[in-house]
């Protein structure tokens, strides 16, 4: 079939052509920013979707224009079925990806080689031991800078997620850019988001302005190259001349990216959620168990997506716990 995108493409003219699938709702870590301090109501095993479920909506996804996927969670690498997910999507011939917490890596190390998954988001909020213990709740930074070290020495194509959250890491910007100098990586710094249970509020997030700020403070304008954006960018993407790697914004609150939105989710209860911030989804895993055609469930979705952050036009919006307090906890959308 050629992919014609129609069912993926809304009112606004956005194709859609990169899907986002959370594997799985649990994680080994307890990210604070992430997951509620009373943890979440996790979804009965079989209302998760299984392997081949996970390839069949894939399928169709792709049958439609997807031509990008990337797995994500909870931790995507949890999944005792990984090897079988990631071997059936491979099928599928088009660019699979994963965003990781990195403390399993080595242990799928040769099935991500195989399939030939090179590029990884791997998430890490700090460079120093004690604090990462304080937000993740758990002992595990050298297991994640020793595998992160092992995917550089494998050739995967890295980027670190790194969540700003003031008075926590703000001040470990300059050491996350610098270790770029070395390092083939780049450094996303990313604004911290409102979700169900993180008592996010406007003042603990860390803006790109205020990032910007930091840069420019600390290296030379002549020092600062601006990098061109690809299409559908959601980082906007800086280098210090010299320096191997390099580093990006991703300002979903201060500066969204929606007029490129190019993403769909789909949770790992087999929901679709057309946008991030969206309270709304649509089942796609109870119509595939009953035998019924999931694309106009699809198109369904899509035609009723908002221009701006599923409708949260401005920062008071994203404030406002009625609007923005329905959404699942991030850890149950998989970012
Ligand atoms: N467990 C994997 C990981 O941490 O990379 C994948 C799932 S995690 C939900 C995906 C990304 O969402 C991570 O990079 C994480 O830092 C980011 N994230 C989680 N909660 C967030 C929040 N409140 N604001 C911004 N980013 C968030
Ligand atoms: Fe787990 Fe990733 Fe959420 Fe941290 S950000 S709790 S590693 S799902
Ligand atoms: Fe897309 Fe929603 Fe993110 Fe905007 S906020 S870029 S519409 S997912």
């Amino acid at each position: 079939m050629t992919p014609n995108n129609t069912i993926l493409t809304d009112d606004f003219g956005r194709k859609h052509n990169y899907l986002r699938i959370s594997l799985i709702e649990k994680c080994n870590l307890r990210c604070t920013y992430c997951m509620p301090a009373d943890g979440i109501l996790l979804s009965p095993k079989k209302d998760l979707m299984t392997a081949d479920e996970i390839f069949q909506i894939a399928k169709t996804f792709v049958a439609n224009g997807v031509d990008k996927i990337r797995l994500t969670g909870g931790e995507p690498l949890l999944r005792k079925d990984f090897p079988e997910i990631i071997a059936k999507l491979a099928s599928l011939k088009t660019e699979i990806s994963i965003t990781t917490n990195g403390i399993l890596v080595d242990r799928h190390l040769a099935v991500l080689k195989q399939f030939n998954v090179q590029k990884i988001n791997l998430s890490l909020d700090t460079l120093v031991a004690s604090k990462f213990q304080t937000i993740t709740l758990r002992n595990q930074f050298e297991k994640v800078v020793d595998n992160l070290h092992l995917l550089l020495n494998n050739d995967f194509k890295i980027k670190v997620n790194v969540v700003l959250i003031k008075g926590f890491n703000e001040d470990e910007i300059i050491d996350f850019i610098k270790l770029t100098e070395f390092l083939p990586i780049s450094i996303r710094f990313i604004e911290f988001m409102p979700f169900a249970g993180n008592e996010w509020d406007r003042s603990k997030m860390v803006s790109q302005s205020e990032i910007l700020e930091q840069v420019n403070t600390h290296f030379l304008a002549s020092e600062i190259q601006k990098l061109d954006e690809e299409k559908n960018f959601t980082a906007r993407e800086f280098k210090i001349k010299n320096y191997l790697g390099s580093f990006g914004i991703i300002s979903s609150i201060t500066n969204p990216f929606c007029d490129g939105c190019n993403r769909i989710r789909l949770t790992a209860n087999g929901k679709i959620k057309n946008c991030l911030f969206s309270n709304a989804e649509t089942d796609l895993l109870t119509a595939l168990r009953n035998d019924e055609n999931i694309d106009d469930l699809i198109r369904f979705s899509i035609k009723n997506k908002k221009k701006v952050r599923a409708g949260m036009n401005t920062l008071q919006d994203l404030n406002n716990p009625v609007l923005n307090q329905d959404n699942r906890s991030m850890i149950a959308i998989g970012g």
